[in-house]
């Protein structure tokens, strides 16, 4: 009975580089050693020399940085001209091979954690986990009214206080890890005006409160000036687009801009965008730009906890690794770029639960890694220059290859 049981180590990934941000830091580190043990990271040194036994690979040039943290997207919008459209046309098997192609290349693209803010019958929720695929937050299908912002994604809740608690109790129920409440009208849905408020303050505030009583966070897609004031009042933890917007115009009142920053809401900045020639956003958008720009930036000099969430997949400007424009956008608001290196990895991952484990190289996360070439701080379109991708320690294949894995034949319809 001494038959000894020889436990076999997996052999440990030494990943070496010439500079690394660790996703909490202002400067880079140079000669980095990033040694990954399975999933996730044991050791990070500057100048260490590799453990006895790892596998070396070098990625010399290259600067490591954690893996992207994507705060707002849908997998279920597939990026075209007509998402809507598109998944309208598509059965839940379509849909869900469609959002798995989504998140391969959000992945391909160094996105190695997304929050889906609003999928289709909660079809989300089952892809959280799946190797091959990015960390998975999901909200399910958003709650909106009947009629209201997305209602054909399914979570139309009846306009009262007991039907509202109900579908966040659904949501909760189907296992969701966040409720997302459709506090304004949107875009993407005719017959729906993102002016005005969708729901009473006190639904809003019913909302907010059965997903805390569940111990969920809720965020609140807030365009309307009035919706914002709603979801500060009723206590959301997050406010997704902040966008201030009137019916002619943009208004921030600075007394909310402070309000929002005090109570430390998180701002969801609907921030990158794929630069495409002859893409323009719609006029009433493009009139708005400069002055949305203007109240990140009054937001920004207030104190407010603001990361990125791009919306990816709503748009052909939209793809689902665009988060990766966003820190180029965040120097035009005048923010830092090791701050808004930040706020796509470490304090997105706090914000959206993950922050024990994404967001940062360090030892004990999750061995989440983007490999770009160049220095991201100096130059923000460095993140387009992708060496390598890792994911729970796994290499990801055709890493920067937008376009990998799609075969010819399924693009012609
Ligand atoms: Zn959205």
């Amino acid at each position: 009975m001494t038959t000894p049981t020889v436990t076999e180590r997996g052999r440990l990934t030494a990943l070496r580089a010439t500079w690394l941000f660790d996703g909490t830091g202002s400067a880079l580190t140079p000669d980095p050693l990033v040694v990954i043990d399975g999933g996730t990271i044991v050791a990070v040194d500057s100048g260490m020399a590799v453990p006895d036994g790892a596998d070396v690979i070098d990625l010399g040039g290259a600067a490591l940085l954690p893996g992207l943290v994507d705060t707002h997207v849908h997998l279920a919008f597939d990026a075209s001209a007509d998402p809507v459209g598109a998944l309208a046309d598509r059965s839940e098997d379509e849909a869900l091979e469609a959002m798995i192609r989504a998140g391969q290349a959000a992945l391909r693209g160094g996105v190695t954690t997304v929050r889906d803010l609003g999928d289709r019958d909660y079809l989300s929720l089952g892809l959280r986990g799946r190797p091959g695929l990015p960390t998975i937050v999901a909200a399910g299908p958003p709650v909106t009214t009947p009629a209201g912002h997305c209602h054909y994604l399914g979570g139309v809740a009846e306009p009262t206080e007991a039907g509202v608690r109900a579908a966040v109790r659904e949501h909760v129920e189907r296992g969701v890890d966040i409720i997302k409440i459709m506090a304004s009208g949107g875009t993407l849905t005719p017959g729906t005006y993102q002016h005005l408020p969708q729901f009473t303050p006190e639904l809003l505030r019913a909302a907010v409160d059965e997903a805390h009583r569940h111990g969920l966070q809720a965020t609140a897609h807030a365009h309307a000036v009035a919706s914002i004031a709603d979801g500060v009042a009723a206590g959301a933890d997050g406010l997704e687009h902040v966008s201030f917007w009137t019916e002619d115009s943009v208004d921030a009142p600075a007394e909310l801009i402070q309000l929002i920053a005090d109570r430390q809401t998180i701002v969801g900045l609907t921030v990158g965008m794929v630069p495409m020639p002859g893409m323009a956003p719609p006029p009433a958008v493009r009139a708005r730009i400069p002055l949305m720009v203007a109240n990140m930036r009054r937001m920004y000099e207030a104190g407010a906890l603001m990361v990125a969430g791009t919306d990816a997949g709503i748009g052909p400007v939209k793809p689902h690794d665009v988060v990766r424009h966003a820190p180029a956008m965040l120097r035009d608001i005048g923010i830092g770029q090791a701050e808004a290196l930040r706020m796509v990895t470490s304090a997105a991952a706090t914000v959206i639960g993950l922050g024990h484990r994404k967001g940062r190289i360090a030892p004990g996360f999750d061995a989440d890694i983007l490999a770009v070439d160049g220095d991201p701080i100096a130059d923000p379109d460095v993140l387009h220059r992708i060496r390598a991708v890792y994911a729970r320690g796994a290499a990801v294949p055709d890493a920067g290859v937008p376009d990998a894995g799609v075969s010819p034949r399924r693009e012609v319809r």
